[in-house]
């Protein structure tokens, strides 16, 4: 059997666009119902033509044309004759590039997970961002009474930060260059949230801790200067909370990370096999149905899916968008 659906198709750099396709369900394939798609940071490099090197994440090549899109969530309609692990009505949530921006998706039974009991279908719908964010936050090794640093405000390190806070951190700092998410992480419980364009983050964490430096800097910005901060305000024997995807060269000042003797912790729940995957992702998004951590406020913007275009061109121009979803 086969159903039809609009896909968007990202033809070059800057240029996306919504085609009609139709996935042929085949023994060992799911056809998925979409009820609402996010856009990842990740997909804004790519419309932005920073295409990464081909990773282990990819079954189609990273380049032109693309069929882009990730983070989403809907219904089971169709399951190959081989499917075992999902039936027609099963709600699911997307862990693999499966050209998302769509109505309909078709993926394999690994790119899938179900949606845990008691999680809204929106929320669910993200359930891939969520899990990463939250599996970071879980795994930051954030003690009662640390200084943790968050760095980056977006949809993740708002997710981190909330989770560092109730995981018992006596200061939670968010640092960012936009007021408009620094604001946000203020709303949503940061102590101190800071200004990287304005402000000195080094010397407020100085000043924070007695000159010793944050217990936990968690890098969620994916720049090379945050990088550079974050290892200059680790102190000694601190933690490197590893998240972002960089996909440029970026040059590094790293004698710290061996002089000072600081711990990494690589929090990418994604790039673990998908069978660990499986496994870490209820217990990742058990705080998010529970609402011990806020999300509904980090969905800044809501497209349809036959808006695309604008959608993209708001994502490119517009850094105060946290998430932007997009509705089939
Ligand atoms: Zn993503």
């Amino acid at each position: 059997m086969s159903v039809k659906t609009r896909a968007a198709l990202l033809k070059a750099p800057y240029d996306i666009e919504l085609v009609e396709k139709e996935l042929v369900c085949g023994e060992d394939d799911i056809i998925v119902k979409n009820h609402l798609i996010g856009i990842c940071g990740s997909d804004k490099n790519f419309y932005r033509g920073q295409m990464p090197p081909k990773t282990a994440e990819f079954r189609q090549d990273p380049k032109f044309p693309f069929w882009l899109g990730h983070e989403s969530g809907g219904t089971v309609v169709e399951v190959g004759a081989k499917v075992s692990e999902y039936k027609v009505g099963d709600q699911v949530i997307a862990f693999g590039w499966c050209n998302n921006y769509a109505d309909y998706f078709m993926a394999k039974a690994f790119q899938l997970q179900p949606v845990p009991e008691g999680l809204d279908m929106d929320l669910a719908s993200l359930g891939e961002p969520l899990a990463c964010a939250m599996y970071s936050g879980l795994h930051s090794g954030v003690q009662l009474g640390d200084v943790v640093v968050v760095m980056g405000g977006g949809f993740a390190g708002q997710v981190i930060a909330q989770c560092a806070k109730k995981k018992g951190a006596t200061k939670v700092v968010v640092a960012d260059v936009l007021d408009g998410k620094l604001e946000l992480a203020r709303k949503l419980g940061a102590d101190i949230a800071v200004n990287l364009k304005k402000q000195d983050l080094n010397q407020i964490v100085q000043d924070l801790t007695a000159g010793q430096g944050a217990d936990v800097v968690v890098e969620a910005a994916g720049s090379e200067s945050s990088f550079n901060t974050a290892s200059e305000i680790i102190r000694h024997n601190g933690k490197f909370v590893f998240y972002s995807w960089v996909t440029q060269p970026i040059t590094l000042n790293i004698s710290r990370w061996h002089d000072d003797g600081l711990e990494f912790i690589n929090t990418c729940l994604v790039h673990h096999t998908w069978r660990e995957r499986y496994v870490w992702t209820p217990p990742s998004l058990r705080p998010v149905v529970q609402g011990d951590v806020e999300v509904r406020p980090l969905i800044t913007h809501e497209f349809k899916l036959s808006e695309i275009k604008a959608a993209f061109e708001l994502a490119d121009k517009d850094d105060t968008a946290i998430k932007i979803v997009l509705r089939p």
